[in-house]
């Protein structure tokens, strides 16, 4: 799943990639544009992240040939009852989120108008049915006949919905709701005989859920932080009244609530609170790699977790733990005259015990177009690589040029080295990059971390690259002269051995301390650690 922060409220979409591949995308309002009537920081935090579940749980549950309603008033009705079961099967699934649902029910609920204040009957009903099937409860008070209806409809959706989700497949799922939506259109009387077709009762038109509406920042209900709160606060005292001292034995129906689910939701449960920590704890930026952008999409990364080099690598890299090799550089043990005439700028050989335990290793990865036939290698070899490097304690460092879908091309960090270590989220940032950069601007990329890398000294700066920058005496130029800094190497995959070859003729001839292509991922995990092993 990839999350992309772009638009005004959150939305989900299936796609297909030209290569086949199935991806799925959540879209997120940016962080910073994501005004809301609530307090700034973690209780808009909670919001955000149930927004992002929410998401996650259409892209799961909803059949695909339901995304996409040619009539808006079913549109909506139908998102009312999808909302409904998706978040159901999402807590069914994942118990734990409990806590979270119910303080988005609470924020909705709080935002939504009262029933009662809805002079067009069409337009009541219409909420009232919202509120019941989402939250559970309607706010304010309808007559007895019309809250009867409400309840006798939602009570006949909830019958339904159990027989659905027994089914196994999708067609029938997506039949049988088709069928209920028309029916609750019917029995509520939502369809106005003498409106436009397009008019539907629902206040929030505009957007596909009328549900996920109330969580745009443009829903504005007219409310302070502070009423939202207390309105909030009054919901959960009511949801306190029928709320179960204890879980009941019996498997568990979703919305049944426990007084510590509701004392978790007042609170927030304690992933959220350990997840927000985390994500708050940021530093002002250094002035050294301000050019360098954060990237703010995330993929999944399994399909870039390559288990066979992982193992490859991991093999390879114990083998040079334990073993002593002669390797040449600028300072050694002594003078070899051969390696003087081969290399003038690494005439000394020393032998070392080679590890890259603690090794600083900064990473620069070339996301250009020219790369994106193999891209997808690329990532594989990336992530894997640094799964295992991270796991022998290398501190890594990693930066590039490519494009982030929420942002299009920049020159971009994934991870600092003052960050304290690479973790699942900076590979799926990794996994998230798109390599259709316009030019390869390497050279520029070396001139804008020459001070950062001046500063750290890395045991090893590794480029990945195809060799083939915009500009190549700049490129030689700015290697010459990080050169003294740190050791620069770099590596490349052709497509096939003939393009390897010649790949890495370009790739030696830009001056690197040393470099490698090879023709596919396979061969790449003994080269790798071949070239990484820092003296
Ligand atoms: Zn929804």
């Amino acid at each position: 799943m990839n999350v992309i922060p772009v638009g005004n409220g959150f939305a989900s979409q299936r796609r297909q990639t030209p290569a086949g591949k199935k991806m799925c995308y959540v879209y997120v309002p940016p962080w910073d544009k994501y005004d809301l009537p609530l307090k700034a920081g973690f209780d808009k935090y909670r919001i955000y992240r149930s927004g992002v579940w929410h998401e996650a749980m259409h892209l799961r549950y909803t059949p695909q040939d339901l995304w996409q309603w040619r009539d808006p008033l079913a549109q909506n009705v139908f998102n009312i009852i999808e909302d409904r079961r998706i978040e159901d099967l999402g807590v069914e699934y994942w118990q734990g989120y409990v806590p979270e649902r119910l303080y988005s029910h609470a924020y909705g609920w709080a935002l939504r108008p009262e029933v009662d204040k809805i002079a067009d009957k069409r337009a009541r009903i219409a909420e009232a049915f919202l509120q019941r099937m989402v939250v559970g409860k309607v706010k304010g008070k309808l007559d007895k006949a019309e809250a009867d209806l409400v309840e006798q409809t939602a009570k006949y959706v909830e019958r339904k919905l159990k027989e659905i989700n027994e089914f196994k497949e999708d067609y029938r799922k997506s039949a049988e709701l088709r069928v209920v939506t028309d029916e609750v259109i019917k029995r509520l009387d939502l369809r106005d005989p003498n409106a436009p077709p397009d008019q539907n009762p629902f206040p929030n038109a505009g957007a596909k859920s009328p549900w996920e509406a109330t969580f745009r920042p443009d829903f504005k209900p007219g409310k302070t932080p502070e009423q939202v709160e207390e309105e909030m606060d009054k919901f959960f005292k009511e949801k306190e009244e029928e709320a179960k001292d204890e879980p009941s034995d019996e498997k568990k129906d979703p919305n049944e609530i426990t007084k510590q689910d509701i004392k978790a939701a007042r609170e927030g449960s304690a992933e959220v609170k350990s997840e927000y920590q985390q994500a708050t704890q940021t530093r002002p930026t250094d002035p050294a790699i301000a050019s360098w952008i954060p990237v703010v999409s995330h993929a999944s990364i399994q399909t870039y977790r390559d288990e066979k080099f992982i193992r490859d690598m991991d093999a390879q890299l114990r083998k040079w733990q334990t073993g002593y090799e002669t390797i040449v550089g600028k300072t050694g043990a002594r003078l070899s005259i051969p390696d003087y005439i081969r290399h003038q700028d690494e005439p000394f050989a020393t032998r070392l015990k080679r590890s890259v335990m603690g090794k600083k290793m900064l990473i620069i990865a070339d996301f250009s177009g020219s790369m994106g036939s193999r891209q997808e290698d690329y990532k594989k070899a990336l992530i894997s690589a640094i799964e295992v490097l991270n796991k022998v304690g290398s501190n890594i460092a990693f930066f590039g040029f490519g494009s982030d879908p929420a942002q299009g091309e920049i020159f971009f960090r994934v991870k600092t080295f003052e960050e304290p270590k690479w973790t699942v989220r900076h590979s799926s940032k990794v996994a998230a990059l798109e390599a259709d950069f316009g030019s390869t601007p390497l050279g520029s990329a070396y001139r804008h971390l020459s001070t950062y890398i001046t500063r750290h000294k890395p045991d090893i700066t590794v480029t990945m690259t195809d060799g083939e920058p915009d500009n190549v005496s700049d490129v030689m130029q700015q290697i010459s002269q990080l050169k003294k800094h740190t050791r620069m190497v770099a590596f490349g995959m052709g497509d096939g051995p003939d393009d390897a070859q010649d790949m890495a003729k370009k790739l030696k001839s830009l001056g690197y301390h040393k470099s490698v292509a090879v023709p596919d991922l396979r061969t790449l995990p003994p080269q790798l650690v071949k070239l990484m092993v820092p003296t």
